[in-house]
């Protein structure tokens, strides 16, 4: 042993391209399995539910090697465990090795990164990672050791837990095979962090998650088997089919939110992660803009761009979604957002804001542009608008549900529409969901397109034109925005029953 770990040592020295160690499964490769929910036996006694799930997750490096005992419970503070297979009651599980098989000291940095990328992962939830044995409480056990043929296991397996619990359990014990993970650097270092929070998490309900509600692959979160992308993996803000290889009900429901879940078993914490970064390249400060012109933006951010916003004199007329997640995670990029035609002349006042999938925002500086020439009256400006100092601009939206309105930026709802007598504040809502309108006792749904529509006062008269008579800003051509566009040519009706 000491004597492999010398060879390992000189070769790492020598040239990075030997620090592999031989027979270990390379990224990409490998399973992270978790037993039939059937064959689950972590309920029972010393097993709590939850409400009382320990917010503490310590991740076990085995110094100088752990022994676990086959038990038929689970007990993180004993090291009794149901997942070793075979006749033995003992199993040692070798320490953890860095990249290039060494232990001890030698690999305290490779392993202080593995942590920081699990607490990174963790932390917009008030769990507890930790490498320091807890004492005196209840806890999860993540064995970050060995190998899976250690426990008797497959050498295919890189991590494993006992099965999805639809009802979060304490005092759980799951295992990453770290010896058996190959790769180098951060590479090696994310893909630990990855088989570590997919067993984790398989404590607290998640199942494996495989596309996101746009059908874009779930790769970029940790309860994934696909490798259509690297990187930092993160439990996202997004509903999630469920599936290894091909898209599956869940385990405990039909889809699966991975940060909604750990949220509500944990309760909110304080992300790690840094903003996103953010420089707006064009136009250029003070410049006169010609009408087509783009508003050019380079950023990035650690858990991935969701979504950029164009904030013209204070309001959003525009957005361009996040760039698509390859080998390294998102790379950082540059988007284009054009500034709508129906944009008034004038001087605008520019600003781009960066939002990841946890909604943490960089907002740019403000950058003012001027569009053909600076307005003199409201005249030029859209319906609704001001214009003061050469800006056309609307105040802030004010109209609840119901109240009267001629033009949509009114409306905290940014909906206005009704009939030709009478324009209100609505909401766009569901057909046939009765709760679909926030206020369903006085409002229903009133079908504009098949299956959506707008609330409308229950029981009042729509007459033969409900919907005909809506209003925009600066008239229906100068609709900004798609759904409101999309409704004018909608004649409202009531749906049959
Ligand atoms: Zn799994």
């Amino acid at each position: 042993m000491i004597a492999r770990l010398a060879t390992l040592t000189v070769l790492a020295l020598t040239t990075n391209a030997f620090a592999d160690v031989a027979g270990r499964l390379e990224p990409g490769q490998g399973e992270r399995v978790f037993l039939p929910p059937s064959e689950d036996p972590g309920l029972g006694e010393g097993v709590s539910h939850a409400g009382t799930v320990s917010k503490i997750i310590y991740l076990e490096r085995c110094k100088g090697g752990c022994l676990i005992t086959k038990g038929g419970l689970d007990d993180a503070l004993t090291l009794h465990s149901t997942i070793p297979k075979g006749n033995a009651t003992e199993f040692t599980l070798a320490e953890f090795e860095n990249s290039a098989g060494q232990t001890g000291a030698a690999a305290d940095a490779e392993w202080a990164e593995v942590v920081k990328c699990v607490r990174e992962v963790y932390s917009p939830f008030a769990a507890v990672i930790t490498d320091v044995k807890p004492v005196g409480t209840s806890y999860h056990v993540n064995v970050v050791a060995g190998v899976a043929p250690d426990l008797g296991l497959s050498s295919s397996i890189l991590g494993i837990s006992p099965g999805v619990s639809c009802a979060p359990v304490d005092n759980r014990i799951t295992y990453t095979f770290a010896n058996a993970q190959g790769g180098t650097g951060r590479n090696r270092v994310n893909h630990l962090c990855w088989t570590i929070a997919q067993e984790t998490a398989h404590t607290y309900s998640l199942d494996h998650s495989y596309a996101f509600s746009d059908q874009s692959s779930a790769c970029n979160d940790p309860m994934t088997y696909r490798s259509d992308c690297g990187g930092q993996k993160f439990f996202r803000n997004d509903g999630a089919t469920c599936g290894e290889y091909q898209p599956r009900p869940c385990d405990c429901g039909a889809s699966q939110n991975a940060h909604l879940t750990l949220l509500a078993t944990f309760g909110p914490g304080t992300p790690l992660t840094a903003p996103p970064t953010l420089s707006v390249t064009q136009p250029a400060p003070n410049a006169q803009i010609a009408a087509s012109t783009a508003v050019i933006a380079t950023a990035y951010s650690q858990r991935g761009v969701k979504t950029l916003e164009l904030w013209l004199n204070g309001y959003k007329w525009g957005t361009a979604k996040g760039a698509g997640f390859g080998a390294d995670g998102q790379p950082e990029s540059s988007y284009s957002i054009p500034i709508p035609a129906a944009v008034p002349d004038g001087v605008i006042d520019i600003v781009v804001k960066a939002k990841d999938d946890i909604d943490a925002t960089t907002t740019s500086p403000t950058l003012t542009v001027t569009k053909g020439a600076p307005c003199v009256t409201e005249a030029s400006c859209a319906a609704g608008q001001q214009c003061a100092n050469g800006r056309c601009f609307w105040d802030a939206p004010v109209g609840v549900l119901g109240d009267e309105c001629t033009y949509a930026q009114y409306c905290l709802s940014g909906v206005c529409q009704g009939t030709a007598d009478k324009q209100i504040c609505t909401e766009q809502c569901i057909v046939g969901v009765a709760d679909s309108c926030s206020d369903p006792a006085a409002y229903e749904c009133l079908e504009t397109s098949p299956g959506k529509g707008v609330c409308w006062p229950k029981g009042e008269d729509t007459g033969n034109c409900l919907g005909c008579a809506t209003s925009g800003p600066g008239g229906a051509a100068a609709a900004p925005f798609a759904f409101f566009a999309f409704g004018l040519a909608f004649v409202l009706r009531r749906r049959r029953r």
